[in-house]
């Protein structure tokens, strides 16, 4: 029996179908998002042990006509990874694909499974003596599955680019149950359309990745972190470029931070170490990677002055030592918490052309003040030009109180964003919360490519039924 779209629920028929021993108890987090504003349903969870089982699975489907919703860390930030109407789909859990299978360290190269999370990954560069740079606040639970369907981007993207510019190769699984060998270690691989790059940023939508061959780098000798004190965030950007014209890619990151972030963390999270007594309006979290032969606190000693002479800095504090780098660390990457417990009014991870974000800043502050009464928490990886952007309601005051304008709020916002050059989505993905944005700001030649390439891979329209594209 088939639903109005076609798909049928997952249930006993199914799992009859499925290999021996992959079927898993759902469980309340496996059907969880972050923020909390979707909430899942499966028909059944399937947890396969190796990639032939996942063709299995596939294939299984494919002839049931079930929906599949492939499922990392559960850490996805737009729902991608929760189906909450439609016909009830097989939960793909890659949790029991965990392993780094080989490290080539002499080649840079790190082969790992889906389900091994990024911490997992980053660990075990690390054993290796090297470096696996893709660094998000999530990685303890995110999955390299996840953070390549995603391409994530985080902390580092600055310096080595988001998870696509860190993968060479690709296994997966395609929607008809065949698995695509594609787990190269070249750097070098000019042989027609590129599979990986359109399975990557997919969010499931187009296969399942079970395994990727990553790029490794050699950490660098010496790293040092540093709090400064900026006028605004014009002289921020100012400051970037200072940094890299003295420094150039050794800049590994750049984070913007308002003073909205550290007080929403006073307020919901006080045993929190906060670097300065009162938060100052704007400041910037920076940090080098030096080779052997440049000293970090020299370095940015030299940046603080340089900044101080300019008129970019005001104030700062360079960490003297590791625990106090991850004290600056986790007070940049604690803001999201104290977000979650104010409770946003309305979310928005943008990104604008560097040139365009302190105009930006400056127009979108005026236009949301004269909608309202709303608080504005912005910060974010300011050297990729990627804000998150949220808005909350005004202090005392509670978010239910602005149902009515959460709605204009977004719309605004994205429309300001758009018409700058910008993106509605920097690093999170579309997922099910943006498929409208999608349709609304996408172009429509790349909107019309995608659906073809979605009828073309996946004619059944199994894979994550309903995200990215209605
Ligand atoms: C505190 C916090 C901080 C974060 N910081 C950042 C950040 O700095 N930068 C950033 O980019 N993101 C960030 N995120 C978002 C999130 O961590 C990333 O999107 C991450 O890549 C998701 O990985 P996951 O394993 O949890 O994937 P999931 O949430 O399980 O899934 C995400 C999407 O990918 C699909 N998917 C998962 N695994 C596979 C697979 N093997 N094959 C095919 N499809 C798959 C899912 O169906 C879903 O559509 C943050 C999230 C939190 C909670």
């Amino acid at each position: 029996m088939t639903d109005g779209k076609g798909l049928n629920p997952a249930g006993p028929e199914l799992a009859a179908m499925l290999p021996q021993g992959v079927l898993r108890e759902v469980e309340p987090r496996h059907l969880e998002e972050p923020r909390g504003r979707y909430h899942g349903q499966a028909g059944l969870l399937a947890a396969p042990r190796n990639v032939e089982e996942v063709a299995a699975v596939v294939r299984a489907c494919a002839e049931a006509r079930v929906g599949i919703v492939p499922l990392g860390g559960g850490t996805g930030l737009v729902a991608g990874q929760v189906m909450p109407d439609g016909p009830a789909p097989l939960l793909l859990s890659l949790e029991r694909m965990t392993a780094i299978r080989d490290i080539h360290a002499d080649e840079n190269v790190m082969l790992a499974e889906a389900g091994a999370t990024l911490q997992a990954a980053r660990d075990a560069a690390q054993g290796a003596g090297r470096l696996f740079p893709l660094s998000l606040a999530s990685q303890g639970t995110a999955t390299i599955g996840g953070v390549m369907s995603t391409n994530a981007g985080g902390v580092n993207a600055l310096r080595y680019g988001t998870a696509r510019a860190l993968c060479l190769g690709i296994e997966a699984v395609m929607p008809d149950g065949r698995i695509l060998h594609d787990l190269k270690r070249l750097r070098k691989d000019n042989t027609g359309y590129d599979l990986r790059d359109l399975l990557i940023g997919a969010e499931g939508t187009l296969g399942i990745i079970t395994a990727a061959s990553l790029r490794l780098v050699q950490p660098p000798a010496g790293i040092g972190v540093a709090l400064m004190v900026v006028p605004d965030p014009g002289a921020a950007l100012r400051l970037l470029a200072q940094a890299q014209a003295r420094f150039g890619e050794c800049v590994t990151a750049f984070e913007l931070i308002s003073g909205q972030g550290p007080r929403f963390l006073a307020e919901t999270y006080p045993e929190l170490r906060q670097p300065f007594e009162t938060p100052p309006d704007w400041m910037v979290l920076i940090e080098l990677g030096l080779p052997d032969g440049l000293d970090p606190d020299t370095a940015l000693e030299t940046l603080f002055g340089d900044g101080l002479e300019a008129g970019l800095v005001m104030d700062g504090l360079i960490a003297q030592s590791g625990q106090q780098a991850a004290d600056f660390w986790r007070l940049r990457e604690e803001i999201p918490e104290g977000n979650r417990r104010i409770g946003a009014i309305s979310s928005h991870d943008i990104s604008l052309p560097l040139s365009e974000v302190p105009r930006f800043i400056t127009d979108a502050g005026a236009m949301l003040a004269a909608m309202g009464d709303m608080r504005i928490n912005c910060f974010g990886h300011l050297g990729d030009g990627n804000l998150h952007y949220n808005v909350f309601p005004a202090q005392g005051r509670d978010r239910a109180e602005y149902d009515e304008l959460r709605g204009s709020v977004q719309e605004a916002v994205h429309q300001m964003v758009v018409e700058r050059g910008g993106s509605f989505s920097a690093e999170h993905g579309v997922g099910r919360l943006k498929v409208r944005d999608l349709e609304r700001w996408g172009d429509p030649v790349r909107l019309a490519a995608m659906r073809g390439i979605k009828a073309a891979l996946d004619p059944l329209g199994i894979m994550n039924p309903g995200a990215v594209l209605a």
